[in-house]
């Protein structure tokens, strides 16, 4: 890496772990605000869009993708000393991601399934979030990130004010856009009223329940709405994979798909919250 030739502007620094890159696209795809957002910070590290690389520190890092190895696990550690903020972006980083569905399952069982030779993988037995490894300033969650979100995080913090980013469920946004809510007209099961807005609601929108891409809203309510999905006749085994997509690592979808028959961590045996407690979200 080279020294940074515009120390004057902040450094945003954008690091990959166990990821499908989506999340980092989110932010290539704000193509109208691209240039203007490059005026006021300089890219440091972004090998999705370039291959220059300037040395740290750096005043942001986001970081996509979740620690699936131990290389990784010792890695976010370096990014975590280098950067004054680190934000987490997207269901990899912030819960695990679909991979961590290896978290439910006996060790190696998804690579004997899916690679010829699995031997020649060396992986943890589990997927978890960033913020399972060292203290993380922003969530931003989505599967895929919303990418007005994610510029909103970005000036918000360069203008040193709070982001503009809701906790509440993604219920609110079918209202806003005036959406007949699928649950109550049609017994269509959806996520939506236990899951984050920020997608702007659109599978609801189009006639798709909600698949909790954004994982659990700020005070969402898996008991009561389970019973609603029971009462119209979904079977425990549907309302416990209904749980377990994007975000079924996340503790309050976890604990919702073990109430319902879903199978426990594989590592202790029972439903346990993650050790790191609430959503360390804050003022950045
Ligand atoms: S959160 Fe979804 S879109 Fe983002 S990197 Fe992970 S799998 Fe891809
Ligand atoms: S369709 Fe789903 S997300 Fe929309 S209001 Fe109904 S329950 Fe909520």
């Amino acid at each position: 890496m080279s020294p940074d030739p515009s120390p004057a502007l902040p450094t945003v620094a954008v690091w990959k772990f166990a990821s499908c890159d989506g999340c980092q696209l989110s932010l290539l795809d704000c193509e109208d605000e691209l240039l203007t957002l490059a005026e006021s910070v300089r890219f440091a590290h972004f090998t999705e869009m370039s291959r220059a690389a300037v040395a740290g520190p750096y005043d942001l890092s986001l970081v996509e993708g979740s620690i699936t190895t131990a290389a990784d696990a010792l890695r976010i550690r370096t990014i975590r000393a280098q950067s004054r903020l680190l934000f987490t972006i997207g269901a990899c980083a912030t819960s695990g991601g679909i991979q961590g569905l290896r978290n439910f399952a006996a060790s190696g069982a998804y690579a004997g399934m899916v690679y010829a030779h699995s031997e020649y993988i060396s992986s943890l037995d589990t997927s978890t979030a960033i913020a399972d490894h060292v203290p993380v300033d922003f969530e931003l969650h989505g599967c895929p990130i919303d990418r007005r979100q994610l510029l909103e995080l970005i000036t918000a913090t360069l203008a040193g004010r709070r982001p503009a980013i809701p906790g509440y469920s993604v219920c609110q946004e079918c209202k806003a856009r005036g959406t007949v809510c699928l649950l109550v007209a049609h017994g269509t099961a959806c996520l939506g009223p236990v899951t984050r807005a920020g997608c702007g609601g659109l599978c609801p929108s189009v006639g798709r329940g909600c698949f909790g891409c954004f994982g659990p809203a700020d005070t969402a309510n898996t008991v009561s709405l389970s019973t609603r999905l029971r009462h119209d006749g979904a079977g425990e085994a549907q309302v416990a994979r209904l749980f377990r997509t994007f975000n079924a690592a996340a503790p309050v979808f976890l604990a919702a798909s073990v109430a319902h028959g879903g199978a426990p961590p594989a590592d202790d045996g029972a439903a346990t919250p993650s050790p790191r407690g609430p959503s360390p979200e804050r003022d950045p």
